[in-house]
Order: structure tokens, then C-alpha cells, then sequence
């Protein structure tokens, strides 16, 4: 994360009263009973789990494998799933191989379970009725009042895009990240902790499925920051490579700490912070000139200066790319600004005789 989430932030009701009966069902399975509606609670939850069939099909599925694995095995996935419900205690200890236990045929149900019940068990009327009347778009809606507009992930990009003139209930919603990808961790599926909005490209496009305990490429354990509390922006900063036609802006992710040196490494790895920080700015000369837009030297080095204040919170939940922004202000100040107004002049000016070549050729 580049900020951690606020300590305020809520949790959706759903996912806590999913996440409890998920865990009352596997206590009770451990004596390899018939599945009976007794497998399940007696709560409000439990009876709209019971009452919608898809969903009670696939607590059904999973007490049928779990009766045909020994009594050792019910209990120590029971006694897993209770033991590892504190979600920040999980990240020092990094147990990345929580479920490394469970037999393939028993995963696969234990995956079809929790899987359905985010997919397609929490929008059901009866499921959100039993949880107070709370559907995930309330929840969407307060959770960005409290942690802001901007992906707290990577500070690129909105969460989602906001719409004037239509009612929060009916804005886009994010997709909800699992930061335990629940391939892995399916029995996280429901955490109320493991999930919340981060924008597209951090979710869909850049994490999909990575561990953020354990590095696939080089077979080894990493730390990651815990996103309640931990976050990367005070060990960043931009630097500019300067050379005389193409200078170029690179993220320093350094800290002497090896823990923290490992959580950033996981932060950029998992969201490609790098590679989306440095692409933003690929043209320097054309940011500069197209955000900047500098008509002189003297103006440009003016501008620099004056953007050199710190935003403020609120604007760093507002609008996105503020903070990347800012270092970058930042960087450019430690620099000659000569020669960035001189490749920005230059290319202007080239690209201002193509265009007026254009337009007396008739193009
Ligand atoms: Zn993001």
C-alpha cells in the first residue's frame, strides 16, 4: 500500500456474518455428521445461507469431503481457520502455506464454498436483510468517505469513477480486492479485513493472484506491509537521470531496514509501482509541457518552486496522482531545470513546424 487504510474504516456487515458461520460450520462438521440444516447456525445468516439452494448446495458439497477425511483432518481445519481470524497478526508471521495440509479434493470444495459465498451468496436479499439491510454499494460509499477517492494502493488512480448527478447507490463500484488472493487463502474468502476497493489496474491488472507472503519468481518469502497500518509513502521519492534529449524519472524504493527494504520490493513487485510511476512520466519533456506548461525558463523554475508545498491529505484523497506529483516537483527541484526547458522548447518548437508544415501542405 502507498497509504494504509484509516483506522476508521468500516467493515461490511455481510462478510462478518458470513465469515462466522463459514467458521461454525467447520467446528461442526469435525464429528462427520449428515448434513443436516443443524450444520449451519441458528442465526438470521444461517437461515438465508439454508434457504437459497445454490448456496447450501456448496456447504453440502464441502461436509461431504470433509466426511471423507479422518477426524484429524476436520479438526485441524477448523482449528486453522479459527486461529489465524487476526488478519494483522497473520503478516509477521507470514504463513504462507496455511493450507498446505489440505488434500487436493477437499481444497477444491473449500474453494467452491468460499468462493460462492463472495460471489454469490452476499447479494442475496435474505443474506443482507439478516446483515442489518446493508448491501455492498453502502458499504462502497462509506468506505471511500472515509479513505477518499484515490486508490490507496498505488495514489494513481481514482478507486472508481465518480458520476455528478447520480445517487450513491447507483455510482460504479470498484471490484473488492481479496489482498490474500482467495485462490490460495480461500478460507479469507469472507475475512471482513481481507477485503476492500483498490482501482482496476492495481486489481485486476497488476496483483490478479500474487502472494503477498511469497514470491513465486524467486521461491522465496517476502514481507508485506499490513494495509491497516503500514504503507510505502514515506520511503519513496523520484529521481531524474539527466542526459541531453530524453531525461528520465526513476522511483527509489530504498530503506537500510531489510523487512522494510521487503515490503516495499513486495509493494512494487504486486502492484508494478515502478513500471506505472515511471510510465506516467515517460516523456518528461511532455509532461512538463503538457501539465506544467512553462513559457520560459524563469516560469518553469517558478512553478517548480511553488509546487514544492506538501499537499494536503484531503487533496491526496481526492485527486489522483497528486502525491507522485509532488515528488516529482520534488526531483526536478534537485536539478538544472536548464536543460529540461531546453529539450521542452526544443521539441515544442519541432512539433510546432510539423504542424504549421501540415497545415500549409493542406494536410
Ligand atoms: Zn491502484
Amino acid at each position: 500500500m502507498l497509504f494504509p487504510l484509516e483506522p476508521n474504516t468500516p467493515e461490511f456487515a455481510v462478510f462478518t456474518a458470513l465469515n462466522v458461520e463459514l467458521l461454525y460450520f467447520l467446528e461442526h462438521a469435525i464429528p462427520a455428521r449428515r448434513f443436516s440444516r443443524r450444520s449451519l447456525s441458528g442465526s438470521q445468516m444461517a437461515q438465508a445461507c439454508w434457504d437459497n439452494v445454490t448456496t447450501k448446495k456448496k456447504f453440502q458439497a464441502l461436509n461431504t469431503a470433509l466426511k471423507n477425511e479422518s477426524e484429524a483432518m476436520r479438526r485441524q481445519l477448523f482449528e486453522t481457520v479459527r486461529d489465524n481470524q487476526d488478519f494483522a497478526a497473520l503478516f509477521p508471521l507470514r504463513r504462507h502455506a496455511l493450507l498446505a495440509f489440505v488434500p487436493r479434493v477437499l481444497m477444491l470444495q473449500l474453494q467452491a464454498l468460499c468462493y460462492h459465498l463472495y460471489n454469490g451468496t452476499k447479494d442475496l436479499a435474505g443474506v443482507k436483510a439478516a446483515a442489518g439491510g446493508w448491501d455492498i454499494n453502502d458499504h462502497f460509499t462509506d468506505f471511500m468517505a472515509v479513505n477518499g477517492q484515490v486508490c490507496r494502493a498505488c495514489g494513481l488512480e481514482k478507486v472508481a469513477p465518480f458520476r455528478a448527478n447520480v445517487p450513491d447507490s447507483e455510482q460504479w463500484r470498484a471490484d473488492y480486492d481479496h489482498f490474500l488472493c482467495k485462490s490460495k487463502y480461500p478460507i479469507f474468502a469472507v475475512h471482513p479485513k481481507n477485503l476492500f476497493p483498490i482501482c482496476r489496474t492495481c486489481n485486476q491488472d497488476a496483483k490478479k493472484t500474487k502472494d503477498m507472503f511469497f514470491c513465486s519468481a524467486s521461491g522465496q518469502l517476502r514481507h508485506s506491509f499490513y494495509p491497516y497500518t503500514e504503507g510505502a509513502s514515506e520511503l519513496v521519492g523520484l529521481d531524474i537521470e539527466l542526459n541531453d534529449t530524453s531525461p528520465k524519472v526513476r522511483v527509489r524504493l530504498e530503506s537500510d531496514d531489510p523487512v522494510l527494504k521487503s515490503k516495499l520490493d513486495t509493494w512494487n513487485d504486486v502492484f508494478e509501482i515502478k513500471n506505472l510511476v515511471e510510465g506516467r512520466y515517460l516523456s518528461l519533456a511532455h509532461h512538463v509541457a503538457d501539465r506544467i506548461r512553462p513559457q520560459s525558463l524563469p516560469d518553469l523554475q517558478a512553478q517548480v518552486a511553488r509546487a514544492l508545498y506538501p499537499p494536503t491529505p484531503a487533496s491526496l484523497g481526492r485527486t489522483e496522482g497528486v502525491f507522485w506529483d509532488h515528488k516529482l516537483y520534488v526531483a526536478l527541484s534537485a536539478i538544472d531545470l536548464n536543460l529540461i526547458w531546453s529539450v521542452v522548447e526544443f521539441q515544442e518548437q519541432e512539433h510546432g513546424a510539423t504542424g504549421g508544415d501540415a497545415i500549409l501542405a493542406g494536410v
